[in-house]
């Protein structure tokens, strides 16, 4: 009897025990966002944020970041070239091209002897288009997982994870490699499109919203000022400036636009208009209804770039009407897209991050007619007139294979089957682009740890050298120099211009404020992967930051 009670009282003991334990684990468990947002804005200097800053509205997306959210006031891009895909790549691998792969949107690969696109992936087919060339897309050049892969993995598969962008490598890069979708924007056939790398068809809801080609009924709306006349004179340059592009066959370049003229065909001409995020927004909420993002036991990832005001931006440049325009309605756009993840995900359900892949420097022409330094070279004239000379010197054609983000690559089959010398022909390249107007230093690659250079740039230069993608000559431009033409601006350098970006946080988990500390693109993925309590990329060489957590 005495041993019954006993036994009785000892399995009543363990059972509270048990109980107060599963309590324990219910107060201390792991808790999740059950949706990350990434938002990647394709070419957004951080300066907007503040030069923009009154013209964004108080129910609009930046604001939001900035007074409830927390702001990483000075990121920088810690590599060069500071092009697209490194960028997105960047973001969701927290690594750097020399680990990561992704030099640029293009390189030349050394070892199979051929130029090669960030996303090219001949073994994939295109779904939902007959635009072949537009559809043999994967993330197979990638070499390493990003934090949506990681996600993948540490929920054992659950979470979902769905990447979209009007351009391929906006959507394929940040999705990872064991996304459950990619969806890009195919400017031939106006449809959202992927490849067989992620399915065989396109989902019914996407069919079904690409049958309403959301597109016309935008190129309806034309592209008019949508803020009064006083504010584009407060913030931009005149309208009409002949150092800006006109992409919409229109003798100036100034606003109105009839966009109504391309309904029914040139799907393209979208991107070059704020009408292209309204396009992208609207697909990205068509996902996350359609595969319930936020709705399962995991939490689901999905990464959304905007390319609009990339291509808005090298043809207008930062002070231009345009791009103002393009900001305010885009503010709109993110603060709208919030609200809708709040009606649908729940309040304080869901964490975003916004970033850029890059920023851009002012127009060249812009500069000069306010008497700053500034000017262009054209890269692909400087490797057709080297190759003249070199031919002259030592008697070959095409002893240079190609400039390629600002690296000149050697035709090495070619000066080792000819037996020349390539100390010498590298001596003069450098000699020689070393003494043009628009280069500040040209020096070998491989001996870039011996050049003398400011060591942050020599870090950069490291962060993207990687020897079967490289080139074998960098040249690195003055500031305000840039590959490019009469008119518009480009990125892809090191200075502040091109490096400088925003970095916002934003909803669970997210704690008010800001940090004026410099903090890195790499940093992103390490800063999620602690958010979500999962492993960082596998190639990650970023820092926690950790002033972002509540
Ligand atoms: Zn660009």
């Amino acid at each position: 009897m005495k041993n019954c009670l006993a036994f009785l009282f000892s399995l009543l003991f363990i059972g509270a025990n048990a109980q107060t334990t599963a309590k324990k684990a219910a107060e201390t468990g792991i808790t999740r966002p059950k949706l990350v947002v990434g938002i990647v804005i394709d070419q957004m200097r951080w300066d907007y944020l503040y030069r923009y800053y009154d013209v964004f509205k108080p129910t609009g997306g930046f604001k939001r970041f900035l007074n409830d959210g927390f702001s990483c006031e000075n990121t920088f891009i810690p590599y060069t070239p500071t092009y697209t895909a490194a960028g997105h790549a960047c973001v969701y691998t927290g690594s750097v091209p020399s680990i990561h792969g992704i030099m640029g949107n293009g390189w030349y690969d050394n070892i199979h002897r051929a130029e090669v696109y960030c996303a090219d992936d001949s073994t994939v087919q295109v779904v939902g288009s007959g635009n072949l060339a537009a559809g043999a897309m994967s993330p197979r050049n990638m070499l390493t997982t990003t934090i949506t892969d990681e996600l993948r993995i540490a929920s054992n598969f659950q979470s979902k994870v769905i990447g979209i962008s009007l351009k391929d490598r906006g959507a394929i890069l940040p999705a990872g490699h064991s996304a459950n979708a990619a969806f890009w924007y195919d400017t031939k056939s106006g449809n959202f499109i992927s490849s067989t790398y992620y399915m065989n068809v396109l989902p019914e809801w996407m069919q079904q919203f690409n049958s309403k080609k959301v597109v016309d009924s935008l190129y309806q709306l034309n592209w008019t000022p949508s803020l009064a006349r006083e504010v584009y004179d407060q913030y931009c340059t005149d309208d009409d400036k002949p150092y800006e592009g006109k992409p919409f066959g229109t003798t100036t370049s100034a606003m109105p636009y009839d966009l109504s003229k391309y309904t029914g065909q040139d799907y393209g001409k979208i991107f070059t208009t704020p009408h292209g995020n309204t396009l992208l927004a609207e697909a990205a909420k068509t996902a996350v209804t359609s595969e319930h993002l936020g709705k399962g036991s995991a939490t689901d990832f999905l990464t959304v770039s905007f390319s609009s005001p990339d291509a808005i931006g090298h043809t207008f440049g930062p002070n231009s009407w345009e791009q103002l325009d393009d900001y305010a309605r885009l503010d709109e756009t993110i603060g709208k897209f919030f609200d809708f993840l709040d009606a649908t995900v729940g309040k304080g359900q869901w964490t975003v991050f916004l970033t850029a892949d890059h920023a851009v420097a002012h127009v060249p022409g812009f500069m000069k007619e306010n008497k700053l330094p500034a000017g262009t070279i054209d890269d692909g004239g400087l490797a057709k007139y080297m190759n003249q000379v070199l031919k002259e010197k030592f008697g070959r054609d095409n002893i240079i294979t190609g400039i390629y983000n600002y690296q000149v690559y050697l035709n090495h089959p070619l000066i080792n089957s000819s037996d020349l010398n390539e100390k010498d022909i590298t001596r003069w390249i450098v000699d020689y682009t070393g003494k043009l107007d628009a280069v500040s230093i040209s020096f070998p690659l491989s001996e870039l740890m011996a050049t003398p250079m400011n060591p942050m740039l020599k870090e950069r230069f490291a962060n993207s050298y990687l020897p079967s993608r490289s080139g074998d000559i960098q040249l690195v431009l003055k500031p305000g120099y840039m590959d490019g033409g009469p008119t518009g601006t480009t990125h892809g350098l090191w200075n502040p211009y091109d490096a400088h970006i925003p970095l916002l946080w934003y909803g669970w988990g997210i704690r008010k404020g800001k940090t004026n500390a410099e903090t890195y693109m790499t940093d992103i993925s390490a800063t999620v992967a602690a958010l979500l309590h999962i492993q960082m990329p596998n190639g990650c060489v970023g820092q926690v930051i950790e002033d972002v957590f509540k």
